[in-house]
């Protein structure tokens, strides 16, 4: 197997491109391109065609580490596992169980993510575990999950997106983030569609866009409850949807209609004809969807702005029906799936709640334990964090790096530095696994097997296809000898596809259902859709939201597994959701009354601009991995600050000078980058970088009330000039 190529999927983004990985004869591996995967057609980004130096041995962890007289010293697997087992075991007979805090990530395979939360409830007893994909997409959960009854980022793949009428990208730069999907879009206005970009800055999406709205940072809840108001005046509602599929829209309109759009356009700064030209684009064709990123979610109001703007879509029937509908572009490698098995803090596999009675009688019989052994929810991650050497005393932490990604990331340095233990499994030595007393290395995509999620909820199967260096082992092994040493034997086996099946188990009959996926399905098939029951039985009538699908959308039959007895059929999968119904218990999608508030900080005398962060092309998330390329690092070396050139000169600052940006939580400094692209009231920062140069620094740990995610988008700064670079 491991002489020859291996298709598979980058290990980046929530695309999860097919890509060939093949070793070479020298040492090292090459990656190149898969045509046969529909998503991206052979299509790579920067990040994924380099992805492969990130196996080297001379970027990656090789060998465990342990802190000894201040320094990680190489140590043996044994030494490294025995001292996590005894730390951890010593600190919750001291302290509790809730002494101990787990913390995953978006980029764990489902096999991973189901294991350590597992791990966590199971072995340590603890309810302190969540994950950094709370900083991502929650918002979006969360309100899908109002909404729809459930939450799959897109409820339709991204194939449809070239046959719809009117798209609007709400804070999405996919241009940059997601390079290969952008073909998408340029389908879509090939054919006749339109796209609107909503962004504070003229990003590379933007420039694509026939209209780009460019609302102050924070405000997009307000610029959608403008638009609903809209689409209400000039009677272009869908009264004979809203009332068959849809409740509380009276409500809902109460609030959109107190949003005029003349007080919309002294919120957002989006003038009024703008806002009409945008209901026209959105409402004229035939069918439509709202796609929302990182920009509206990101907020402490995240989850009513993604609200408001599924509103916006069910008022005017662009739900539950072919070719329309909302979407989330998740963001990280398994953001989809990473928030469906359990590394959340209130959260079972399957998508299921952890303050169900039925889903923990459930998922404790498929573990064999007393479900009153499981503890209940914990903290959400930054609150996690904040908690860091006072009630939470030890972490373990696994492919993910706070240091560099969190807000307020130099309070949360300092709180990891108080924990009297940390434990750090990763593939590279991150900002994060500098602070930790033991240090793990472990496998990463290509040297290993297992499942992720992609954006669409196609389940996907990334292959191993070169052989890891020989000091490395896999998370589950991590796990399993953890477990092991902490006196539970059995029920966390080393093999993938072992744990998938147990996954399968744990998520039957959840809203995620995975229980009629086998690896078997997702090679032959490339992906299935979820939810994909297991059915003993040929379903009489095929779903129409399911592979055979409504009229024009169609796909190959119902598939045959060849280890099923002839004749019996598997669950097709779900590549459309809710064509017939909604995922809520009456079928009908709810609206929900929202309001607009300003951001929990907004400018003043001391702190007059808003910040906003984001991301760059050549770099990917805390930039542990990329920032390890050297063609990444020569395309993007470092941050800097964007601000328009009103602002630079109002300061007296010329293109490359040092600026310091200064929030109530500290400082970054960077670069000066003079952009016409970016509104006068606004700078940007991107966050990929440690050092004096963090925007995690600046940036606002409030939290939505709903989601707890953190508001990255929108702080209060003041930006002082430093000089020219030395
Ligand atoms: S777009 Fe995302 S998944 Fe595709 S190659 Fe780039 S980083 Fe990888």
């Amino acid at each position: 197997m491991e002489n020859t190529s291996t298709p598979t999927h980058c290990p980046y983004c929530a695309l999860q491109c097919g890509m060939t990985v093949t070793p070479l004869p020298q040492g090292g591996a090459e990656v190149s391109e898969r045509p046969d995967f529909p998503v991206n057609r052979g299509a790579l980004c920067g990040k994924g065609r380099t992805a492969a130096q990130v196996l080297s041995p001379a970027v990656r962890l090789t060998t465990p580490l342990v802190r000894s007289g201040g320094r990680l010293v190489e140590a043996g697997w044994g030494e490294a596992l025995d001292l996590i087992a005894e730390r951890l075991g010593r600190t919750r007979q001291e302290h509790g169980a809730d002494a101990l805090g787990v913390f995953g990530g978006g980029g764990l395979t489902n096999e991973k993510a189901y294991a350590l939360g597992k791990f966590a409830r199971v072995v340590l007893g603890t309810s302190q575990i969540d994950y950094n994909g709370r900083f991502c997409m929650s918002s979006a959960a969360a309100a899908g999950t109002k909404a729809f009854g459930l939450d799959r980022g897109l409820p339709f793949p991204l194939e449809d997106v070239p046959r719809t009428g009117c798209v609007i990208l709400v804070g999405s730069n996919l241009a940059e983030t997601m390079p290969p999907s952008l073909r998408f879009f340029t389908e879509l206005r090939e054919n006749g569609g339109t796209l609107i970009v909503v962004d504070p800055r003229r990003t590379r999406t933007a420039e694509q866009a026939d209209l780009h709205l460019a609302p102050r940072p924070g405000t997009d809840l307000a610029l959608a409850l403008g638009l609903l108001h809209l689409v209400v005046a000039e009677g272009r509602t869908d009264e004979g949807f809203v009332r068959e599929r849809t409740t509380g829209w009276e409500e809902a309109r109460a609030g959109a209609m107190a949003h005029w759009p003349e007080y919309v356009e002294r919120i957002t700064g989006v003038s009024v004809p703008e806002l009409r030209q945008a209901v026209r684009m959105f409402c004229e064709p035939e069918s439509a969807m709202v796609l929302t990123a990182r920009g509206p979610e990101q907020q402490a109001k995240g989850t009513d702005t993604v609200g408001a703007w599924i509103n916006l879509c069910l008022a005017t029937g662009r739900a539950g029906r072919p070719l329309s509908g909302y979407g989330c572009l998740t963001g990280q490698g398994n953001g989809q799936g990473g928030r469906e098995h359990g590394q959340k803090a209130d959260q079972l596999p399957g998508y299921r709640k952890l303050d169900d009675p039925a889903a923990r009688r459930h998922v404790a019989g498929v573990w064999g334990v007393d479900p009153d052994s499981l503890p209940g929810p914990g903290r959400s991650a930054y609150e996690l964090l904040d908690a860091l050497g006072t009630d939470i005393r030890a972490l373990l932490l696994m492919g993910s790096n706070p240091v560099v990604s969190a807000p307020r990331a130099t309070h949360v340095e300092e709180r990891l530095r108080s924990l009297d233990f940390l434990a750090v499994a990763d593939v590279v030595l991150s900002e994060t696994a500098e602070l930790a007393d033991v240090v793990l290395p472990v496998t990463q995509w290509a040297e290993e097997t297992g499942t992720t999620t992609s954006l669409e909820g196609r389940v996907l199967l990334r292959r191993r296809a070169v052989a890891p260096p020989p000091g490395v082992r896999s998370d589950l092994f991590v796990l399993h000898e953890l477990a092991g040493r902490l006196g539970v034997e059995k029920g966390f086996p080393t093999d993938a596809e072992e744990v998938f099946g147990e996954l399968r188990r744990a998520s039957a009959g959840g809203p995620a259902d995975y229980s009629g996926i086998t690896y078997r399905r997702l090679a032959e098939e490339n992906g299935v859709f979820w939810p994909c029951p297991e059915t003993p039985e040929v379903p009489e009538v095929p779903d129409p939201g399911g592979r055979d699908g409504p009229e024009g959308l169609g796909e190959p039959g119902v598939p045959q597994d060849p280890a099923r007895p002839a004749g019996a059929a598997v669950h097709p999968g779900t590549p459309r959701l809710f064509l017939d119904r909604f995922a809520t218990a009456d079928g009908r999608a709810r609206f929900v009354a929202v309001a607009h508030r300003a951001a929990a900080e907004e400018p003043d005398g001391v702190y007059p601009l808003l910040l906003t962060t984001g991301r760059v092309v050549a770099q990917y998330q805390s930039g542990a991995q990329t920032r390890r390329v050297a063609e990444l690092n020569a395309a993007a070396p470092g941050p800097f600050v964007e601000l328009h050139p009103r602002l630079a000169a109002r300061l007296g600052a010329a293109e490359g000078d040092r600026l310091a940006v200064v929030s109530r939580r500290g400082r970054a400094v960077a670069p000066a980058r003079i952009t016409t692209a970016i509104r006068p009231d606004t700078v940007f920062m991107p966050f990929h970088w440690p050092g004096e140069g963090r925007a995690n620094n600046l940036t606002n740990p409030a939290l939505d009330p709903t989601s707890r995610m953190p508001e990255f988008k929108s702080c209060a700064v003041r930006v002082e000039v430093l000089g020219p670079e030395e």
